[in-house]
């Protein structure tokens, strides 16, 4: 392989004992690629933020829920959120314990409060009328609610949860409600949690979020838990050079927070975090071919098989991720020009990186989208009738294993009933 601009996995050896050509030859292309270590050295990373030796990590699995994904970060001791019941199905198939997942909902059904009753996993309602619902649906029950305490962050409108914009969380004001409603139904308030968005760099949201919370959870007495969201950044420039967010200097602001919100509680209860993005952004890089390149003006258009139905971040938030470029023979300069990289969906959004300066890129490239482990595969579709890629693992032995099947036509059509015509 001669490689033309593959830095960033070249420093930590992504790859392994293998390379993107040849793994894109194996597996086909599309073909997202998560790194093992990386998942493992996130985790650590996470569980280490705070000395409290009642902190705890739930891993936030929209970001990813590969099987072997969460496989990993189970074994690295995290617990796990979920977001509906198809996730608490992965996550107990993936061998979590139903004590050590949190279900966060978000206006559901009754059908779906009870699917994770009936499996003993504890829920957090979005609102009154949820709360409500979950008193008839199980009264006496343990149940968790979240707040809205008025901070948001994020890197664009649609990821911003917190504050007066968005559908999230109870407002403190409704505290006395929620008081009422679980004395209604003898329920146990268990916990409160917020999320104040997704993707921050900057540390001041995020703690000004956990003041605001550790403040509203003196009102209840029973807790076992305040769960302080996720949203940790990860630097998606990295080819140029972002910074990394200060996990020291966090970890040392929120472990003061802590201390002075045990002591007034007068307990040592649970206090936790949930990362998604923290954990599997950096694990995973998505490779596609190279199939067609092409001027419309002075705009020179490099056609790949990464169409918005296998990675959506850059139409639907208008993301920005360092593209690295590989191949298998032939010219090795290195000079670069202006591209657009697009997919191959019928949509002008279809855009996967615009106006990069990368090596002259040429039909067969493989192109690697840096940073994809997050938010990538789980948003993908079958849009156009395309088919979702397949998942790779590299394991820490630095071999690949194949961790989830390419779809298939046939599968594809499966689902369809035809009529009599
Ligand atoms: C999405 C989400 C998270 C994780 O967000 P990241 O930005 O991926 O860390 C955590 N908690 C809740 C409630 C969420 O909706």
């Amino acid at each position: 392989m001669i490689r033309l601009n593959s830095t960033v996995t070249d420093q930590c050896n992504f790859y392994g004992n293998t390379n993107p050509i040849s793994l894109v030859n194996d597996f086909g292309s599309p073909l997202y690629v998560y790194n093992e270590g990386i998942i493992r050295e996130r985790a650590r990373e996470m569980k280490n933020l705070s000395t409290y030796k009642n902190f705890r990590v739930n891993y936030s699995a929209k970001a990813n829920s590969s099987i072997a994904l969460l496989q990993i970060v189970c074994s690295e001791g995290l617990d796990v959120e979920a977001m509906s019941a198809g996730e608490i199905a992965a996550e107990l198939e993936a061998g979590f314990k139903p004590e050590n997942i949190l279900y966060i909902s978000n206006n559901v059904s009754v059908d779906e409060m009870k699917f994770a009753i009936d499996k003993n996993v504890t829920i957090s309602v979005d609102s009154l009328s949820q709360l409500e619902q979950y008193g008839r649906t199980n009264p006496g029950g343990r149940v968790a609610v979240r707040f809205n305490p008025g901070v948001g962050a994020g890197h664009h409108e649609k990821v911003v949860t917190g504050g007066s914009e968005t559908k999230f969380g109870v407002n403190p004001e409704y505290a006395p409600e929620v008081k009422a409603i679980v004395e209604k139904y003898n329920l146990k308030l268990v916990g409160i949690n917020h999320h104040i968005g997704s993707l921050f760099m900057d540390e001041s949201p995020y703690l000004e979020g956990a003041a605001n919370m550790f403040k509203l959870a003196v009102n209840f007495k029973d807790l076992e838990f305040v769960d302080l969201g996720g949203g940790f950044g990860v630097p998606y420039d990295k080819q140029g050079g972002e910074k990394r967010l200060d996990l020291k200097s966090l970890g040392a602001k929120l472990d003061a927070f802590i201390n002075e919100f045990i002591k007034n509680y007068g307990k040592e209860i649970v206090v936790k975090i949930e990362p998604g993005r923290y954990i599997s952004a950096e694990s995973g890089v998505l490779l596609g071919r190279v199939h067609a390149t092409k001027f419309n003006g002075p705009n020179k258009y490099v056609g790949t098989d990464l169409g918005m139905s296998t990675f959506l971040r850059p139409a639907m938030y208008d993301s920005v991720h360092n593209v690295e470029v590989y191949r298998e023979s032939g010219s090795s300069d290195t000079a670069l020009e202006e591209v657009t990289i697009v997919g191959n969906i019928c949509e002008t959004g279809d855009i996967v990186a615009k106006n990069l300066n990368l090596p002259k890129i040429v039909e067969g490239d493989v192109v690697g989208v840096l940073d994809a482990g997050a938010y990538g595969f789980v948003m993908s579709s079958n849009y156009n009738n395309r088919l979702r890629p397949a998942e790779v693992l590299i394991r820490e032995n630095g071999q690949p294993i194949l961790i989830r099947e390419r779809d298939t036509i046939e599968g594809l059509l499966k689902p369809f009933k035809k009529i009599t015509i």
